[in-house]
């Protein structure tokens, strides 16, 4: 066999992975085709594992795109319990863990990330828990117990998710961030406020601007102590303080690495025949942009359909309006386009006392928008949102901050 006529590979049988694996099938890709993942399950979605899995309302099957016979039934080999090891990206081949080695066509790493460790507790401790992956969440699923005090690590998404879903459980938590807000990177500060107002009255005891000085107890934690000197019993951790890009494979293989994977604007990386597509990947949204990588479903999503359209010879740029949402509690979340670097903002008051923020240009028209508020409500307006941003009229920011105007208007004509 020479690479030509080899097998498409896969090497990461998460989000991305999968979508691009069930894409390249979709899109007539008749050949031998490998998926090689880390976890036994087949591919699945992750938002649901700080929400409905947590909480029992949802299992496997309800994450799953593609479960194991549709994988077989669409011809694609999933190989688990033997990932790669090395990869000679001049060769076309791969090494697997058990020495076989393995010729490629061409390869998509989508390896993803892992959750990041706490610096202070390298090794695994039975009730320092986190969350990253579906046995994960089942795994604290199991001690989400109704009174049971949990410290929560980190006021991103999973530390927010997690704290509301084991409020609802019953848990008591305490929820601690470094930062001076939640989710401070993420989202403006009138969001990030909201956010604290709603688990405050939720009854989830925020500190902010306060770190772990170190977890106290043997052969269990029961209790933190805080950068403050203060000390807080606990019967559980669970640590969410940002994810980890999972590049050494491609480190190794001498291709290009930033803070993940980097690609051109076809998602090529800097060898041929390699791609790579979602959380590992590092890209430029405009070839005069910085590079970036985006952590959200609608990236794994997106990149993974567009990376299998360019391994079948699509050569399409990479464009998608970035965006993301969360739910907590009966609140939801959603953002779309850029909301750094803008020069104007303007925000609205919503239905039910919910937020909408818009982000501006120099030339006043919308390259982002978030929304807060009860329920679904703000979905319809990030909709909009979007239109806008693809169809860029000049806005008037006194008509955006009144909530009387229909954005539809700007979008007649
Ligand atoms: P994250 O969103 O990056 O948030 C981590 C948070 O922990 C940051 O606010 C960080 O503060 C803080 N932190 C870091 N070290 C700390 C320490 N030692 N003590 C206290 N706080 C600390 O990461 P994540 O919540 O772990 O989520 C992992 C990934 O999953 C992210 O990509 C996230 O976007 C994704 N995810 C998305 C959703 C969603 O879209 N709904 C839901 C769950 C997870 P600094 O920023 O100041 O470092």
């Amino acid at each position: 066999m020479n690479a030509a006529n080899a097998p498409m590979v896969i090497i990461g049988a998460g989000h991305s992975g999968g979508r691009a694996a069930m894409t390249l099938r979709a899109e007539g890709y008749e050949g031998p085709l490998l998926l090689i993942g880390d976890e036994v399950h087949p591919p699945y979605e992750r938002p649901p594992l700080s929400k409905g899995i947590l909480q029992g309302a949802t299992d496997l099957a309800g994450c799953t795109f593609c479960d194991a016979a549709q994988l077989a039934e669409a011809g694609i080999e999933h190989l688990v319990g033997n990932p790669v090891a090395r990869l000679a990206a001049q060769d076309h081949q791969l090494v697997l863990q058990d020495g076989r080695a393995l010729l490629y066509s061409k390869l998509l790493l989508a390896t993803g990330g892992r959750a990041r460790r706490l610096p202070m507790a390298p090794a695994a401790l039975a009730n320092v828990l986190y969350l990253r992956t579906h046995d994960e969440a089942l795994a604290l699923r199991d001690q989400l117990q109704p009174g049971a005090r949990l410290l929560v690590v980190g006021g991103g998404f999973i530390g927010l998710e997690v704290a509301a879903t084991a409020r609802l459980l019953g848990c008591a938590v305490t929820l601690v961030e470094a930062g001076p807000r939640l989710a401070g990177r993420a989202l403006p500060a009138q969001i990030s406020d909201r956010l604290l107002a709603l688990h405050r009255e939720r009854g989830v005891d925020v500190r902010l601007d306060v770190g772990l000085e170190r977890l106290l107890g043997s052969p269990q934690v029961d209790a933190v102590e805080l950068t403050d000197g203060q000390r807080i019993a606990c019967d559980l951790v669970v640590v969410g303080i940002g994810m980890q890009p999972n590049t050494e494979l491609a480190a190794a293989a001498g291709l290009e690495v930033g803070q993940g994977i980097r690609v051109d604007d076809q998602l090529r990386a800097s060898a041929p025949d390699i791609y790579a597509a979602g959380d590992v990947c590092e890209f430029r949204l405009h070839p005069a942009g910085e590079y970036q990588r985006q952590e959200t479903w609608r990236n794994a999503e997106a990149q993974g359909r567009h990376a299998a359209l360019n391994m079948l010879g699509a050569g399409l740029p990479f464009a998608v309006i970035p965006g993301f949402w969360s739910d907590q509690y009966d609140w939801s979340l959603q953002t779309t386009g850029v909301l750094a670097g803008s020069l104007h903002t303007v925000s609205r008051s919503t239905a039910g006392d919910g937020l909408l923020m818009f982000y501006l240009d120099a030339e006043q028209r919308l390259q982002g928008a978030c929304g807060w508020g009860p329920g679904n409500s703000v979905a319809k307006d990030i909709k909009l949102c979007e239109r806008l941003i693809t169809a860029g009229p000049v806005l008037r920011t006194d008509a955006l901050a009144d909530p009387g105007q229909p954005l539809k208007q700007w979008l007649r004509g």
